[in-house]
């Protein structure tokens, strides 16, 4: 017996190295691909041991491979009548579980290697929501930042005209993602329904409520972490109450993952945007950054006009040497590397949670295992909005609305049991406290079954 478990582990190792090294030759210029890749790829290895009909079926191989990846020019007039250029994505990496499903991204370092990721991940985390979505992603190098209202419209709309070819209610549905948030999903969705002439709310999430949106899904992704996080500190014997957190970002994840730290008696202390951090050791005035961020879109900077005795640092990479017992990255990803892991874990962090996507490099997230910080990674930590877009998915199908608290309260048990599924895989497969290995594990089985059973094609 025990023979036959090391004879399928080895082999389980072999097959995974095979896969990854046939990956990286054909993918050698994606490395946030091949970073999300290989951070899925080798946590797997017990899952293959324990089920070799997976690698009999090829799993790992077909898996990795997008089902397609639609690339387009997006031309659009700004607003002095010259002719821009912009290219368009979308990743449909996998839809055995449901449509294709994630959100779009508008910001010029987007690329083939970002979107694969992005879609990559998002097959995993849109099965651990136990929804039925699918994983997919897209967007544009197009940059938003100083673009007026009209030429946002634009854009949206030349995006669209493509875009909606590809695109369909149990086809694929996009999303926001950084860039684009209700006004861009407002812009697209008007377009998508002029060129259909049908009123098929459910091709895109994200929309304000009123005219198909869900309640909550503004709030989903920030408030999904925190519920999370509450789950991993309940393990530990702790709360919230009194803990101070540092969170980067000041976008839609981070604002509403601060609004409901505060609101479980935490203290944030710092929160930033791409030009530089303010530090507040008085707590973060939330009402300030909404005002600056959501109503002016103006830069975190101007926080100190509203509470002088606050500090402000240019650059981001500072905000990981605030001492803090809880550190949430909500902007980018790889914000944070294995320095900022070290600072971290001296300053004595002891809880890691990801709203954002793929923020921790691969060194980092083996300085958190190595070191005792309890860390949630993305996939898992972030499902949050994507789970109440496919709650919102639902309520378009079933043309009704549902109310605030019903949504939340989903988003609350959806998270739980994101968690305790996270978590139990973990045990099961032998890594008992590591939610990185349990979660790709967990959300890695659904998809991989659904796969077994569906047949080669
Ligand atoms: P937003 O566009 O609303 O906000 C992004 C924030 O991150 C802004 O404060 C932005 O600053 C900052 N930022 C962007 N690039 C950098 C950088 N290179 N360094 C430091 N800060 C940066 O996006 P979201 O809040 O929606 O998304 C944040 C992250 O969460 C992304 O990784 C996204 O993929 C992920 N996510 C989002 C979900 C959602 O529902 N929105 C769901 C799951 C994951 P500035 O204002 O200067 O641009």
């Amino acid at each position: 017996m025990t023979t036959v478990l090391v004879t399928n582990e080895s082999r389980a190792k072999e097959y995974i190295d095979e896969v990854f090294s046939q990956l990286k030759q054909k993918n050698s210029h994606q490395p946030e691909f091949l970073q999300a890749a290989e951070e899925i790829l080798f946590s797997l290895a017990p899952v293959f041991a324990q089920h070799p009909e997976y690698i009999e079926h090829n799993i790992l191989a077909r898996i990795v491979e997008p089902d397609r990846i639609v690339s387009f020019r997006v031309a659009w007039q700004d607003d002095n009548n010259q002719v821009q250029v912009n290219r368009g994505y979308r990743v449909q990496f996998n839809n055995v579980i449901g449509p294709y499903k994630g959100g779009l991204r508008y910001h010029p370092t987007v690329n083939e290697s970002i979107m694969k990721f992005l879609a990559f991940e998002q097959i995993f985390k849109n099965a651990l929501t136990g929804q039925p979505i699918g994983g997919g992603k897209g967007g544009s190098d197009f940059n938003p930042k100083g673009k007026s209202d009209a030429e946002i419209m634009r854009f949206c709309q030349a995006f669209m005209t493509e875009l909606y070819r590809h695109i369909g209610p149990d086809v694929d549905v996009p999303a926001g993602d950084i860039g684009v948030g209700a006004r861009e999903v407002g812009f697209l969705w008007g377009q998508y329904k002029r060129i259909r002439g049908s009123y098929e709310a459910g091709v895109l999430t994200g929309k304000k409520p009123g005219y198909g949106g869900s309640l909550g899904r503004k709030e989903a992704t920030g408030y999904g972490l925190i519920y999370f996080v509450a789950e991993m500190l309940r393990e530990k014997n702790e709360s919230f109450l009194n803990k101070t957190v540092v969170v980067s970002g000041s976008g839609n994840v981070a604002i509403y993952a601060i609004e409901k730290a505060q609101a479980y008696g935490a203290k944030v202390v710092a929160c930033s945007d791409s030009a530089g951090y303010i530090y507040d050791s008085e707590g973060i005035d939330l009402a300030v950054v909404k005002e600056i961020k959501e109503l002016k879109g103006d830069r975190i900077k101007t926080y100190l006009n509203y509470r002088p005795n606050a500090e402000y640092h240019e650059g981001c990479t500072g905000i990981w040497n605030i001492p803090c017992d809880i550190a949430l990255p909500c902007a980018t990803q790889n914000e944070i590397n294995g320095d900022a892991a070290r600072t971290l874990i001296a300053n004595g962090t002891k809880f890691v949670a990801e709203g954002a996507n793929m923020p921790s490099d691969l060194e980092a997230i083996n300085e958190y295992l190595a070191n005792d910080i309890y860390f949630g990674p993305g996939k898992a930590a972030n499902a949050g909005g994507v789970a109440v877009s496919a709650l919102e998915m639902a309520q378009n199908s079933g043309r009704n609305y549902w109310s605030f608290n019903k949504v939340d309260e989903k988003l609350q048990d959806i998270m739980k049991d994101i968690y305790t599924e996270s978590k139990e895989a973990a045990e099961k497969y032998g890594t008992p406290g590591n939610l990185v290995v349990g979660s790709n594990i967990a959300g890695f089985v659904k998809v991989a079954n659904g796969m077994v059973a569906e047949g080669v094609y």
